[in-house]
Order: C-alpha cells, then structure tokens, then sequence
C-alpha cells in the first residue's frame, strides 16, 4: 500500500506515493468513521486507544483512503528520536543534504502522519509533536531553522495500548489531553466473524471455533495473559488453516506461541485448542 515510511528516494520526494488507492476492507465496529471525520474537519489530533491487533490501523488506512490523503506511518520503538521524525543532514556522495523524516514529509504533504505505537518512544520525542497537536500546528525544525505551519489537510494521529500496565507506558496527560481519543476493542462476535471469513476466505464453522478460542483467551487476561488472542491473530490462525495447515498446529503456532512464552500457560492455550479443534 506505500504507505510505510522508508528511505527509498522516490517515495521521499513524492507524496502521491503515498496515497492508498484500493479501498481497504475495514467493517465499522461503531461511529469511529464519524468521529474521525469530524475531529479532521476541525483540524484535531486524533488517539486511538486500544489493544494490538484489534484494527487501528486497517482502520487509519481507510480513512486515509476515505479522506484522499497520503498516509505515512512509523512504528515507534524506544530508540526512536526527533530527529527520526523531523529528518536530518545525511552525507550523500560526498555532500551533505538534509533528508526530511516521516512526520515532516506528512506535514509538508498535507498529509496523515499515523504514530503507531507512541508509548513505546523515547520521552523526549514526544515533545515535537505538542506543537502540531495543538491549535497552533506548527513544527519547529531546529536544524534548519525553520517553522512549517502545517496546512488544513495535514492531520496528526497516534495510537496508545492503555493495556500495558506499567507507568512506563502511559501517555502523559500533556500529551493525551491534546487529542480526540476513539476507543477501539475487539470487534463483537458477528462483526469479528465477518472481518475473519473475509481474510481468510475460511468457512463459518471453523470461523465460530477461533472466535470461541479468542473468548476463552480474552478471559484469561489478566490470569497469566498480558493479552487475549487479538482479531490479527486469529487472521493468522485462519490463513494457515485455510492454506491446510492442520488446524490444531495453525492454533498453536498462530494462537497459543505467539501469545505467551510460559509453558504452563502454553500447555493450557493448546488444551482448549484440543476441546474445541
Ligand atoms: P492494530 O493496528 O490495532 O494493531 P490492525 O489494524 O493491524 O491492528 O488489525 C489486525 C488485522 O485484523 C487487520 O489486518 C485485519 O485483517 C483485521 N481487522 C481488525 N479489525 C478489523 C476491522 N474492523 N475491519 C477489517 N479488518 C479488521
């Protein structure tokens, strides 16, 4: 979809390479669609909360194809600086030239800059994005000496797992308190039954059994899970099982190992794997 941040020279220079042509297949699970809509109308920042694979960023990708805007993501990691975001002076061929990062390219682009992840950045990166999230929508990019002033169509959004219970994960309230937050879960059962069958092509049968499994692992959250099996996970689940993968094996490999490290807790996953497959 091209829509990754990367350092391939084309797609830097070249926004359009960034626009997502083909609609992307997203099932409204409430009135996100509206929400978001309205807070890109009034030029707002936009969070989305919830757990891992549960859908925010098919769900930025069809607003970002909704919209007609180029969308760049960066998936943030703790190593993640400002000048990762803003961009910085590379030497090139024995010359140096500043290379724009991701969320400038976004602001100079008129584009959507999605965070994916914010938490997981350093403290002080976040800082840069205070000034784009407010109403004054400005970046300051110190090397250069610059303040970009982003236009009306630029709209900044990130997304936050308030699940993670460590207060090194929290989004400070400077940060949050600047932003329209929409809260996405997992998607009910029929609307989850649909998303599952449409990306793997699997039949309902065998759809109801994953959902039934999920259920059971959204319940063990909390008791030795961190997390429930996410709607990505069953996706997993199905394309392997719909490829003939024997569907015991596909559970455990797509389900049971990718949630947890612990045997005990893996011998349990692959015991209601066993009940239900
Ligand atoms: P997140 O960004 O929340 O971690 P994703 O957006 O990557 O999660 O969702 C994981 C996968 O789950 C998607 O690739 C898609 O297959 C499926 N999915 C989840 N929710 C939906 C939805 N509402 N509509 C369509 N697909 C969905």
């Amino acid at each position: 979809m091209g829509n990754i941040a990367s350092n391939n020279n084309a797609l830097i220079h070249d926004p359009s390479s960034y626009l997502i042509e083909k609609e992307p297949y997203y099932v409204a699970v409430g009135d996100e669609i509206t929400l978001f809509e309205a807070a890109y109308a009034s030029h707002l920042p936009v969070l989305l909360k919830g757990p891992t694979g549960c859908g925010k960023t098919r769900f930025m990708e069809y607003m970002a194809w909704k919209l007609q805007r180029p969308m760049i993501t960066v998936s943030c990691h703790d190593d993640l600086t400002t000048s990762d975001l803003v961009g910085r002076y590379l030497v090139k061929g024995g010359e140096t030239v500043w290379v724009d990062g991701p969320l400038t390219r976004a602001v100079r682009a008129g584009g959507i800059c999605y965070l994916d992840e914010i938490v997981e950045a350093r403290k002080d990166t976040m800082v840069v994005i205070h000034p784009l999230a407010d109403d004054r929508r400005i970046m300051p990019i110190e090397k250069l000496g610059q303040l970009l002033e982003a236009p009306e169509s630029f709209c900044l959004a990130i997304s936050y797992n308030p699940g993670y219970q460590s207060v090194l994960k929290e989004l400070k309230q400077s940060t949050r308190q600047r932003f329209i937050a929409i809260e996405f879960d997992y998607p009910k059962a029929d609307l989850e039954r649909r998303i599952i069958m449409h990306e793997t092509g699997l039949d309902e049968a065998t759809t109801n059994k994953l959902l039934k499994l999920a259920d059971m692992t959204r319940n063990l959250k909390g008791n030795g899970l961190e997390e429930g099996a996410s709607t990505r996970l069953l996706v997993h689940a199905g394309k392997l099982i719909a490829r003939g993968v024997d569907q015991r094996a596909a559970c455990q490999g797509a389900i049971a190992l990718a949630l947890t490290d612990d045997s005990d807790m893996i011998a349990a996953i692959n015991e209601l794997i066993g009940a239900l497959f």
